[in-house]
């Protein structure tokens, strides 16, 4: 059996993959009523995010066709901008897509659910045995997979009041100590916004926010764009709103030393924004439904953690929300979450076989990129269990390589979200061609069935014959021409031809040079990523090698130049003399085994 513990978007994964890989899986949860809970904002995607989820698709994994099923407004975020930095995001109804979630758990016949705290991992002569609850119950493994969220040791805190909790009003897990095991723990911290009663929004007050007809499903299963079924709202703060804010600031516990865990830069809460950006008049709020019948709704851009009196006072001062009631306050989270340079490529805890983590817990921050590491540690605990060979992906093949890849080379301070920034490769990542990247892989692995490479293959034959159709017909040229599309082309040959097929032809045909450009450096990358690092017992023998990269060196053994090149403190200057160590052993050992030859022949 292989335990997952967790049923958020992690361990959905993880216990999916698992399972559809053959293996018996029981999953625990403090809460079965809250399996895919989004305790944050109610929506999937968006930039760089929207990648992840058509990758997780892409490779077998279940969040796209959730998100289509359960989402209910749909856009495509930077449709005017380049294509490596296009992203689906989606608005979802929350409790439809826990809903979903959880019956696709329940209805999986080698899943188990079973709410109960997990307390213990047991090991054994550096292998995980078995996982224990707080009852005292044990369960014998094969596998684990830690998938543990933002519940460790976790505690909300609004304005001076700290308590023990989880996130929205559950239990935190404080029974499970993976320092215990060796894990170096830090504390991280996030924080969500308030929701308000939609019938005390005033509607006239504030931008209707329309959802679009041709935003592409996420899953590639799915071929008509999915129906947007539900508006959202746009409205700003102003100075008044600002002014309360600071004005507050002593009572704010991000100010006041109340919480001490690390939050997320790129995701600051409205009394960090109105001091950080105190040039700015106004800041964006965007009015998201909880669900479709839902009367609560999301003020996303207002994190907040100011006692509830202050975040009421300063919602009232925003143009239609002037007689706003609050239904939940915004609230800060502080949690455990363990070191992710702790980790193999392949999520596997060093030094534990057969004990992998994933989502939160590994330093991340999102939905999707829990889900995304949830897949590949599921990929591993199952084949781990079957002796096989691990599974991991080269940043150079997905942003899921990539915020892999990051965590485990070089960890993080803060809650790690992912970004197109973070991709060295974002032309080639596209959310548009995360089938033809990770399919064949997913395929390989047994979670992608006949049918699923039967449509891929039609689809890039397809895409093949026309762009070379269009060789023929001299259109290329043409289409290369920024303002001109593919149904601008005089062209009354054209074939009937799916959107997707027709969506590869021109980013193909325009983006040419810069794709070939991009293909040539991740050849050249690629090749140091192989390299392998020459054995060696102790780095700090390298000539040339500085103490700092060698003591490094020495605690991550990195399998590849790539690897080493990643880890922060490694500098060019050291790869290099790495590489001459390579060649001068590798000259040595030749020359030793050119006299032994000798010795032997004499
Ligand atoms: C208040 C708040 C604000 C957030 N804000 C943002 C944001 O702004 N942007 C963003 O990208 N992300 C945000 N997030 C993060 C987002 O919610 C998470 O990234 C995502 O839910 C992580 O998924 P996960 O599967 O790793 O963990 P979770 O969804 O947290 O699920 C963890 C699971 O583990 C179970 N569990 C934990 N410990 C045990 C145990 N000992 N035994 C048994 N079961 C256990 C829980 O019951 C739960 O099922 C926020 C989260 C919170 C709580």
């Amino acid at each position: 059996m292989i335990a997952v513990i967790g049923a958020g978007h992690a361990g959905i994964e993880a216990a999916m993959a698992a399972a559809n890989l053959g293996h018996k899986v029981t999953v625990f949860a403090m809460n079965l009523d809250s399996v895919g809970n989004m305790p944050c904002n109610p929506s999937i995607g968006g930039v760089a995010k929207g990648q992840l989820v058509r990758e997780i698709d892409a490779l077998g994994g279940q969040m796209g066709k959730l998100a289509d099923l359960c989402c209910i407004q749909f856009r495509m975020l930077n449709r005017g901008k380049g294509p490596a930095v296009r992203s689906p995001r989606a608005q979802a109804d929350r409790y439809a897509y826990s809903r979903r979630a959880k019956q696709i758990l329940e209805e999986h016949p080698q899943i188990r659910l079973l709410q109960c705290e997990i307390s213990e991992i047991e090991t054994n002569n550096g292998k995980v045995t078995a996982v224990k609850d707080i009852f005292g119950q044990r369960y014998p493994v094969k596998a684990a997979v830690l998938a543990n969220g933002t519940y460790l040791r976790s505690r909300v805190v609004v304005g001076g009041n700290a308590r023990e909790a989880g996130p929205d009003g559950l239990l935190a897990s404080n029974a499970l100590d993976l320092s215990a095991l060796g894990l170096p723990l830090k504390r991280f911290k996030t924080g969500t916004s308030p929701r308000v009663h939609s019938d005390t929004v005033d509607y006239t007050q504030v931008e209707p926010q329309e959802g679009e007809s041709d935003t592409p499903a996420f899953s590639f299963d799915s071929t008509e764009p999915p129906e947007s079924r539900a508006m959202c709202w746009l409205t700003w703060t102003n100075e008044r709103t600002h002014e309360i804010l600071r004005q507050n600031l002593s009572l704010s516990p991000l100010y006041n030393g109340t919480i001490e865990g690390i939050g997320p830069r790129n995701c600051p809460s409205i009394e960090i924004k109105v001091v950080k950006f105190a040039d700015k008049p106004r800041h964006p709020l965007f009015i998201e439904p909880m669900g479709l019948d839902a009367k609560e709704m999301y003020l996303q851009g207002f994190s907040s953690s100011m006692p509830v009196g202050v975040q009421i006072e300063a919602l009232r001062t925003v143009k239609g929300l002037e007689r706003v009631e609050i239904t939940r306050p915004g609230y800060a989270i502080e949690y455990d979450c363990i070191d992710s340079t702790y980790l193999s490529p392949a999520l596997m805890a060093r030094g534990i076989e057969g004990l992998f983590a994933a989502g939160q817990l590994c330093g991340s921050s999102g939905y999707e990129e829990a889900a995304a590491q949830g897949l590949v540690a599921g990929i591993n605990a199952a084949l781990y269990a079957d002796n096989k060979p691990t599974f991991t992906l080269p940043r150079s093949s997905s942003y899921i390589g990539t915020l892999i890849d990051d965590l485990v080379t070089r960890g993080t301070d803060e809650p790690y979200r992912m970004m197109t920034s973070r991709s060295e490769f974002r032309l080639l990542l596209r959310h548009d061609n995360a089938d033809e990247r990770l399919m064949p892989m997913g395929f390989e692995l047994g979670l992608v069935d006949n049918e699923r490479m039967e449509r891929l293959n039609i689809k890039l034959k397809q895409t093949e014959t026309e762009i070379k159709r269009l060789e023929r017909k001299r259109l290329t040229e043409k289409l290369r021409r920024p303002e001109l599309k593919y149904f601008d082309l005089d062209d009354p040959e054209r074939p009937e031809l799916p959107g997707a097929v027709i969506e590869q032809v021109e980013l193909r045909v325009k983006y040419e040079g810069y794709i070939r450009r991009q293909q040539s450096m991740l050849n050249s990358m690629s090749k140091m990523e192989e390299r392998r690092l020459p054995e060696c017992d102790d780095y700090s023998s390298v000539p040339g090698l500085s103490y700092e990269a060698a003591e490094k060196l020495n605690a991550a053994r990195p399998a590849t130049f790539g690897l080493a090149g990643r880890i922060p403190g490694i500098s060019p200057a050291d790869i290099t003399a790495l590489m001459i160590h390579e060649t001068h052993g590798s000259a040595r050992r030749a020359l030793c085994d050119s006299r032994m030859e000798d010795d032997n022949a004499r």
